[in-house]
């Protein structure tokens, strides 16, 4: 009988260098560029591709969709109801999709984090400072109405109607020229994702930064990280062995690689914070054409005390045909109809109850939520708050966020609606994870210390959105890269 032969895998590839950056979203741009600046040898590995303005441009929403995001754009949260999260892999992570919001976290956010985490480190003058440098570099700008974005006057103007406080977003970019296109890639260069900005000095400082790389796991004993084993899209593997090993692969992305690991098995991903999108697709009586514009122009904050923002999101062909996906033919017919005269809304809600990386399976994680009774008691005010407005806006008609709801043409429909709904049947949306891996007191369900390093590591530190206490309650790309600058320059003035 002839042995068996077992064909072996090639031994990886070994390399060695001195720090290691995972991910190049908006926390690894920060941590790729502040160690080139400081004289650093760094490498960073991303999963996704590289994608260029003139790529981006040239494909369409479709292609870039399943080109740029994780899943296509909808990786499942289970539970009731399903959430669809939404979040890159490029080079640039998702700041190449995003809608380039830049807030600054508040005062009070921060002291409500310091308070329950543990650490008083994270507040106003030293997250403050780190945010003047994130808006410096990306260069932010006040977003005026300026072309087109009806769906936005009519937002702001319902607001002053009702004496409800908005303001004109803060984005980060440059010469905006209104695409609509934000959430598949600016096609123009306008908007000022770290692949336009952060890498390419970081490039010119000494970074390499390599596509096509996945971090697969890491190899640590005794609370140092020895290697990171990596793969190529060709199945190639790779072994670097850094001094200092930098992980930003996101909200998500950063657990599963940690329990890929072995390491904070038990914690690491226990609970992700989630904004919820409820989707609003509103009819007025005369013309919006509220795809002509940029994504929008007007943010209502009055309730954002209670954690709920409302803002004009994308129309396009595309978002409203999967917002009307699943609904009565005739109805989706009558809003087809009635294209020109439709906007679509966005109120966004921090949800109170957690989410987490329920199990992994082959490596991938497997995500569930457990939304409260008080997010659906929030949900039904938000949505309530929601018809408010766009009635005030002159809105005739509202198709609310449930699939099997009917339109809803009065106050009196509202109430029937919100009377009547269930928590397994909004559609909701999230494209905003954070604190998975927080820093914190371990008794308190930490994962990393004040400097961002996970407990009992000392040469591994996170800095991307993992690390957050919690929800900021505004778009967090700004926070998630003060949070980075922070840890990254403490590291080099430790080192
Ligand atoms: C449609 C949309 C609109 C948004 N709009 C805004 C906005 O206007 N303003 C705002 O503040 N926020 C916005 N956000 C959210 C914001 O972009 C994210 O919160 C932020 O980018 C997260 O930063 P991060 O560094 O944690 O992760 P990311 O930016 O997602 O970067 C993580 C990177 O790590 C890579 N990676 C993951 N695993 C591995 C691995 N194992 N090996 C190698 N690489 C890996 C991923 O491919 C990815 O590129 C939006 C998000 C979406 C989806």
């Amino acid at each position: 009988m002839s042995p068996i032969r077992t064909r072996r895998r090639p031994e990886p590839v070994e390399i060695d260098c001195e720090s290691l950056v995972v991910g190049s979203g908006a926390g690894g741009s920060v941590a790729a560029l502040e160690l080139a600046r400081a004289g650093r040898a760094v490498t960073v590995l991303e999963e996704g591709p590289r994608v260029t303005t003139e790529d981006l441009a040239a494909a369409g929403p479709a292609e870039s969709m399943r080109r740029l995001y994780r899943n296509g754009g909808a990786t499942a949260v289970l539970g009731t109801p399903v959430i669809a999260y939404g979040e890159a892999h490029a080079v640039g992570g998702t700041t190449v999709v995003n809608g380039g919001l830049l807030w600054e976290p508040s005062p009070t956010v921060l002291d409500r984090w310091a308070a329950w985490s543990g650490y008083r480190h994270y507040r106003a003058p030293v997250v403050g400072t780190r945010f003047a440098e994130v808006r410096r570099r990306l260069g932010m700008t006040v977003q005026d109405h300026g072309d087109g974005n009806q769906d936005s006057r009519l937002l702001a103007d319902a607001a002053d109607t009702l004496g409800w406080r908005w303001q004109h977003p803060q984005r980060v970019v440059n010469g905006c020229r209104h695409r609509n296109q934000c959430a598949t890639g600016c096609p123009t260069g306008a908007k000022q994702s770290t692949a336009l900005t952060y890498l390419p000095q970081a490039e010119a400082s000494g970074a390499r930064i390599l596509p096509g790389l996945r971090a697969d796991r890491i190899v640590h004993d005794r609370g140092t990280v020895r290697a990171v084993e990596a793969v190529d899209t060709d199945g190639r593997r790779v072994r670097y062995r850094p001094r200092t090993l930098f992980l930003a692969a996101g909200p998500i992305g950063t657990p599963a690689l940690l329990r890929r690991s072995g390491i904070h098995r038990h914690t690491a991903g226990r609970q992700l914070a989630l904004h919820l999108n409820l989707r609003t697709i509103a009819r007025f009586p005369g013309v919006v054409d509220a795809t002509r514009g940029t994504m929008f122009t007007a943010q209502v904050q009055e309730h954002s005390a209670l954690g709920m923002l409302i803002m004009p999101s994308n129309l396009t062909p595309g978002g409203l045909g999967a917002a009307l996906a699943g609904r009565d033919p005739r109805q989706v017919d009558a809003f087809l109809a009635a294209r020109a005269s439709l906007g679509m809304f966005t109120t966004q809600v921090a949800m109170q109850g957690k989410a987490r990386i329920a199990a992994m399976l082959g490596g991938t994680p497997l995500l569930r939520h457990g939304m409260t009774p008080a997010d659906h008691h929030t949900l039904r005010l938000a949505f309530r708050r929601t018809a408010t407005l766009l009635f005030a806006a002159g809105a005739v008609e509202l198709l609310p966020p449930a699939g099997t709801a009917e339109p809803l043409r009065s106050d009196a429909d509202v109430e029937r609606f919100c009377a009547r709904v269930r928590p397994g049947d909004w559609e909701l949306v999230s494209v905003h994870g954070m604190g998975s891996c927080p820093i914190a007191l371990p008794e308190r369900g930490g994962v990393c210390d004040e400097f961002g390093r996970p407990y009992g590591f000392h040469n591994l530190y996170l800095c991307d959105a993992s690390v957050l206490p919690g929800a900021p309650g505004i778009s967090p790309q700004g926070t998630i890269m003060s949070f980075a600058h922070e840890i990254v320059g403490r590291h080099l003035e430790h080192a």
